[in-house]
């Protein structure tokens, strides 16, 4: 069986949700196997990572170097194909940098590629069975994929829940010195934080949040109303900030906000990866959808196939009734 490795991306010393996801798609291939999780950058940050993911990973390795302070997926291509063994499996997050990172970076190893992978169906000799969707999760295409020069997988935020991990006590290798001098094409300019606005939906235990199912923008009013019911606060996908019915700070995805929630209501939204790149933290989805084949019904814990605009007022009503009944 082939050597499984995970990138894990980071902030601010910080490991990305995706290491505990990244792990449970590891043992999917191969419920036995034990992934190395590998992490790129510079400095304290770099550390402070590494010693994070020994309580959940059993080997970590790390590879400093200036040039990887900032994240530059040509680097960080170059790095990989430099420690990485011939034949190793890599599971990459299906986002931003992991979309950037992988493809050309199975074209350096010589290995398979497949993107956006949601299941692990089993291994048969050098055979995996990955489920991916097709036609914006219309059609959920059964894909084989030969493993046998190895393999970078990018699986979908969300799609694979995080186990219940045993503390590892794992080890940090420093794989650094392999590295050699690093040189890029691309230069990093600056990050540019995106505005708070008037509701920070990152701070939010509970997120009401709504797609382009809500149809207008007079009827955000109805999002907003069961928001206030619950103390939760109204968030959305990026066409209704397209069409204006609200602020760019209350998107969520790949190029909005990211957020963690406990609970998350995903009203009229269809469930595009780059719409759940920004829910992070595992929360509890409750998807309330009229197409029972949307996609954000295969990640949601509970699903309700219903017309939102039916749907959201009498939920409403139930839960100002048990308020009303608590409050007597
Ligand atoms: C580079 C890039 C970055 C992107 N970044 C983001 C991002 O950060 N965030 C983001 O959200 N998107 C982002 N997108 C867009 C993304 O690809 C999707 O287009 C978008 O997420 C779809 O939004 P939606 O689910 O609201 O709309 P749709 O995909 O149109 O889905 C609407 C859903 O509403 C349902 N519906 C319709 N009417 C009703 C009703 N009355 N009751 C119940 N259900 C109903 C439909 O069945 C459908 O499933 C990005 C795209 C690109 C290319």
């Amino acid at each position: 069986m082939a050597r499984i490795f995970t990138y894990i991306a980071h902030k601010s010393g910080v490991p990305d949700d995706s290491a505990a996801e990244l792990m449970a798609a590891a043992r999917k291939i191969d419920a036995a196997s034990s992934p190395t999780a590998i992490v790129t950058g510079w400095g304290p940050d770099l550390d402070a990572v590494c010693s994070s993911l020994q309580s959940s990973y059993a080997e970590t390795w790390k590879i400093s170097n200036e040039a990887l302070v900032y994240p530059n997926a040509e680097l960080v291509r170059k790095a990989l194909v430099k420690v990485l063994p011939p034949g190793s499996i890599l599971l990459v997050a299906h986002e931003h940098f992991g979309i950037d990172l992988a493809p050309g970076l199975s074209v350096k190893m010589n290995a398979a590629f497949v993107s956006d992978v949601l299941g692990i169906e089993g291994i048969e000799g050098s055979t995996l069975r990955l489920i991916r969707q097709e036609f914006g999760g219309q059609v959920s295409a059964h894909v084989q994929c030969d493993i046998s020069s190895g393999a970078v997988i990018t699986l979908r935020p969300g799609a694979f829940k995080p186990l219940e991990q045993a503390s590892a006590n794992g080890v940090v290798a420093d794989k650094s010195p392999e590295l050699g001098p690093l040189t890029a094409g691309r230069r990093y300019l600056e990050t540019i934080v995106a505005e708070a606005g008037d509701v920070d939906i990152t701070k939010h235990a509970v997120l009401v949040s709504i797609g382009r199912g809500i149809q207008e923008k007079n009827n955000v009013a109805i999002a907003q109303e069961l928001a206030d019911a619950l103390g939760a606060a109204v968030s959305c996908s990026r066409p209704v900030v397209d069409a204006k019915w609200l602020e760019k700070s209350r998107q969520v995805g790949s190029s909005g906000k990211t957020v963690k929630p406990q609970v998350y209501l995903a009203c009229g939204i269809s469930g595009s990866f780059q719409h759940l790149a920004g829910i992070k933290g595992n929360p509890f989805i409750v998807a309330i959808n009229k197409n029972p084949k949307a996609p954000i019904f295969q990640v949601a814990d509970v699903g309700i196939v219903d017309d939102l605009l039916e749907f959201l007022p009498e939920l409403t009503n139930k839960i100002r009734e048990m308020h009303s009944v608590s409050v007597k």
